[in-house]
């Protein structure tokens, strides 16, 4: 194995070179506010926005620069997907419940399109679908059982790709076949961010960061939001933290689980190179529990690979050499290409795998986006928005009535993590072979 890491990779995201988070200048943590938001990622300022043009006065809090959790972070793929396939869900919830998921699905992603496109938000979005490799003949199987059943039930199309096929999608041998969806595209996930930081600024909302809320405080008619630097008295407030959600918040550290993610970007590749291993340009993703999702850069000149980090290492350099090892099996070609950047971050797992939109003690929360918050985070954000002002028609959403669950053993601290991703790594290699 030729060397795959340079000496001077970066541990920024990619993304950064061209949408760093940046440094706010200090403003003075205000006295009172209408709605004071905890957390200042895609969620927070999409429902920070929202309140801001319905003339609310809005204060929204970040610990670091905004946008530097998950939203500048992740892989720009919006599925607006729930962790279960059609097929499960409609085990689990029942055929209407599953209909009204996937279809929230569907509107959550057209919302974000829009909202691009009315916005005027510069984000190298593409239009560009989504290639399921199916890892083992039997996966291919159960994805042409979903590709059916959605057809069947709502009508949606969907199609099964052949192995023999699969090269006009993807220059691997490594899947039998997969499924391709149409609807799905991609965005620069740090320039989207950016966008809607600017347009929330625009709107008069203030946003205080690097500024972690250490209390909040319930009063019986507002809430203080205690900060080192000051409190800020608010009418309502929302809890947006998601995978970075800390002690501030007890009953939400209760029921999110935060599991990293980490993403690896190769150095430029030319074009011949490209074009043979992502001829459609498309978003990717595969059927392993340790699922690895992929995608090249906006421009089409690299391969930004995701995956989950390993468990049996902290080290992150060990860790970019799982994903690099993962990368080269889908695409032999590349053993000995070098990275440029490699990076993780925090996404917010819930116990039942769905997002939620929740009240507990007139406190309102958008979160457990499960790795799917690039559609997810603004569309709930803004339902939250929606939730605040008492509009019930706007607000309303299948993931607003659906129980929040915890565990009783469960403190925010998931000390159990190393060992169920020891398991499903352990499971995958039973299942689909070694990796490496
Ligand atoms: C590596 C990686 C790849 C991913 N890839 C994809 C993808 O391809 N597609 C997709 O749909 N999703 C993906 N995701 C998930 C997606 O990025 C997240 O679901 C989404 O960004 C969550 O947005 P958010 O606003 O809820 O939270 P975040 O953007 O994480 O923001 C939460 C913020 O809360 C702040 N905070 C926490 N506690 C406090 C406090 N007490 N006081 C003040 N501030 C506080 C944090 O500083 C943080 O900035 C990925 C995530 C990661 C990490």
């Amino acid at each position: 194995m030729k060397a795959a890491l340079t000496d001077n990779i970066k541990t920024t995201p990619y993304w950064w070179e061209v949408a760093e988070p940046e440094y706010l200048t200090a403003a003075p943590v205000p006295a009172t506010a209408d709605v004071g938001i905890v957390g200042a990622g895609y969620a927070g300022m999409t429902a920070a926005l929202t309140l801001a043009r319905e003339g609310r006065n809005v204060v929204v809090f970040d610990a670091m620069r905004p946008g530097e959790g998950a939203s500048s972070r992740n892989g720009g793929i919006c599925s607006g997907n729930v962790k279960y396939s059609f097929e499960t869900l409609i085990k689990k919830v029942g055929l209407d419940q599953a209909k009204a998921i996937f279809k929230e699905g569907i509107a959550a992603r057209q919302f974000l399109i829009n909202f691009i496109s009315n916005e005027g938000i510069e984000c190298d979005l593409r239009d560009v679908g989504r290639f399921d490799g199916a890892n083992n003949k039997r996966d291919y199987e159960a994805l042409g059982r979903e590709t059916v059943l959605l057809k069947k039930h709502l009508d949606f199309e969907s199609t099964m790709v052949s192995r023999q096929e699969q090269h006009t999608y993807l220059g691997t041998e490594l899947y039998s076949g997969g499924r391709f969806r149409f609807d799905i595209v991609g965005v620069h996930p740090a320039k989207l961010y950016k966008g809607i930081l600017t347009r929330a600024i625009e709107a008069g909302v203030t946003v205080i960061n690097r500024t972690e809320v250490k209390t909040i405080d319930r009063q019986p008619d507002n809430f203080h939001l205690i900060t080192p630097y000051g409190k800020t008295i608010v009418k309502k407030c929302i809890v947006a933290t998601n995978g970075y959600t800390n002690q501030v918040t007890d009953w939400l550290r209760r029921r999110i689980i935060s599991i990293p993610s980490q993403i690896i970007a190769t150095e430029t590749l030319d074009e011949r190179t490209m074009n043979r291993l992502m001829p459609k340009q498309c978003m990717v993703g595969d059927t392993r529990n340790l699922y690895n999702y992929y995608r090249p850069s906006p421009d089409g000149t690299r391969i930004i690979f995701g995956g989950r980090r390993g468990a049996d290492s902290n080290n992150d350099m060990t860790k970019c050499r799982h994903l690099y090892h993962n990368m080269i099996e889908v695409f032999p070609e590349l053993e000995g290409i070098r990275l440029t950047h490699t990076w993780w971050g925090y996404t917010g797992y819930s116990f039942d795998l769905f997002p939620h939109l929740s009240v507990h003690d007139n406190i309102y929360y958008a979160t457990g986006f499960c790795g799917s918050g690039v559609v997810w985070a603004p569309w709930l954000g803004r339902k939250v928005a929606m939730t605040v002002m008492g509009n019930d028609k706007e607000a309303k959403s299948v993931f607003a009535v659906r129980p929040f669950p915890t565990r009783s053993f469960y403190n925010g601290d998931p000390w159990f993590l190393p060992l169920v991703i020891k398991w499903y790594g352990l499971k995958d290699r039973l299942i689909y072979g070694r990796r490496y």
